[in-house]
């Protein structure tokens, strides 16, 4: 060990290169070490973990020395009507948000007690958009042009690099002389971003050899990945969902504390009125929320918590009661690949029945996304129940203080 740190700290040997000459247990252990030593810290409790190294260190992370844990809970049991999730479920969140649980747990209750969440999958499709810099404006039209008569050529391309992926379509959009083409790609049960990107090289290869512009990104920004994009909001992207459930107003005085009327002010208000003046691309109470605590729990890609934040909450009075419902245009997420292979991940996907691959390929990422669709709806009732009952501040006072 000590002649490993004596070469880290030489520069003789890389932070990263301990796996070459170590086995990954070994390396961690040697780069924690290291870190402990030259920063003075004590890194007992991030060394201390049960999740496997070997795919980890290969397919999940780089310069690896130990693991954070995030408290994990469940909601539930959250009854959904979905056309791939039917049943009861307990939906894992890790979260170090106080009341957080609590609060999506009770609208599972009002969702449960009310019949279910209905849930249907508007579109599926992950997005890839290469730049392509074409030699004029006249070009860049033509360009655009080919791309559209010649999708079969760009499908075979594509597809010649995935057994699983089908590229669904393209829309190619010009901006001076430079090319976007949006290639959407059906994942299956993959969030998908590693397949499309390596599909869309291959198309772009096509494009570029037939047009004669150049490709000068893989990714054009358009796709648009991990950043908040109108066009995410108003095209999808990943999976485009909708989960509506019909409250009775007895249910929301007994559940909510509150009333229809109430619910339906403090939604066009707050989730409407105050995103609007705002600017915002989330119409929503805390959809973010539910999102980021599951997909943690997941395995899935954090980051895309940002498109998962374009939801638009709305609530109708009607007749006994109300009709809540959420819209998720893009909710990027998958079973296989990914960080869903990590036991502790694998493990929270195992509680929903959906680890690994669906049969058919594809129900097991569409059935998941359904049941977070339920939990962000779960999500939205509860927070807006809390505040038009003005409880709002007393819940996270008694539940996320120490
Ligand atoms: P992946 O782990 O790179 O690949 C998953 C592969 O699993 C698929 O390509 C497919 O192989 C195979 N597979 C087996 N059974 C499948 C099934 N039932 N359905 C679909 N595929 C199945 O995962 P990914 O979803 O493509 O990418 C996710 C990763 O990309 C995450 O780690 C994320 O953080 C990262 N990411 C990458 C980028 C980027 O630009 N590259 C951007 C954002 C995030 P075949 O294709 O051979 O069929």
């Amino acid at each position: 060990m000590d002649d490993y740190i004596e070469r880290l700290r030489s520069g003789a040997l890389k932070l990263y290169a301990l796996e070459k000459e170590l086995p990954p247990a070994d390396a961690v252990r040697v780069r924690r070490k290291f870190v402990e030593e030259e920063t003075g810290t004590s890194l007992d409790a991030v060394g201390a973990f049960s999740i496997g190294l070997d795919p980890v260190v290969r397919k999940n992370i780089e310069n690896m020395i130990g693991t954070v844990q995030v408290p994990l809970g469940v909601a539930g049991p959250l009854r959904v009507n979905g056309e791939y999730a039917a049943g009861a479920y307990y939906l894992p969140l890790a979260t170090t948000e106080g009341a957080l649980v609590a609060s999506v747990n009770r609208g599972c209750a009002v969702i449960t007690r009310a019949g279910g969440a209905d849930v249907r999958i508007l579109r599926d499709g992950m997005t890839r958009a290469p730049a392509f810099a074409a030699r004029s404006v006249v070009h860049a039209r033509e360009v655009a042009a080919w791309v559209t008569e010649h999708l079969d050529a760009i499908r075979e391309a594509a597809e010649s690099t995935t057994s699983h992926g089908k590229l669904l379509g393209l829309a190619p959009y010009v901006a001076g002389t430079t090319v976007f083409v949006r290639m959407e790609y059906d994942t299956k049960d993959a969030m998908g971003m590693n397949m499309v990107t390596i599909a869309s090289a291959k198309a772009g290869e096509v494009i570029e050899r037939e047009t004669g512009a150049r490709l000068v990104a893989l990714s054009g920004n358009l796709c648009t990945d991990k950043k908040p994009a109108a066009i995410n909001l108003i095209e999808g992207r990943g999976k485009t969902l909708v989960a509506g459930v019909s409250l009775a107003d007895d249910l929301i005085a007994a559940l909510l504390k509150t009333d229809a009327e109430t619910l339906a002010e403090v939604n066009q208000r707050k989730n409407l009125v105050g995103s609007a003046l705002a600017g915002s691309l989330g119409f929503n109470a805390h959809a973010a929320n539910v999102i980021a605590a599951a997909f943690i729990a997941c395995g899935q890609d954090a980051a895309h918590v940002v498109e998962g934040s374009s939801c638009i909450t709305t609530v109708e009075r009607v007749d006994g009661g109300a009709y809540v419902s959420v819209t998720i245009p893009s909710l990027a997420v998958g079973t296989v690949g990914g960080g869903t292979g990590i036991e502790t991940q694998r493990e929270c996907l195992g509680i929903l029945g959906v680890g690994g691959g669906g049969s058919p390929p594809g129900t097991n990422a569409k059935k998941f996304a359904e049941i977070v669709a339920a939990g962000v709806l779960a999500g939205e009732i509860s927070l807006l129940g809390a505040l038009g009952a003005q409880h709002l501040a007393r819940a996270h006072r008694e539940l996320g203080r120490g």
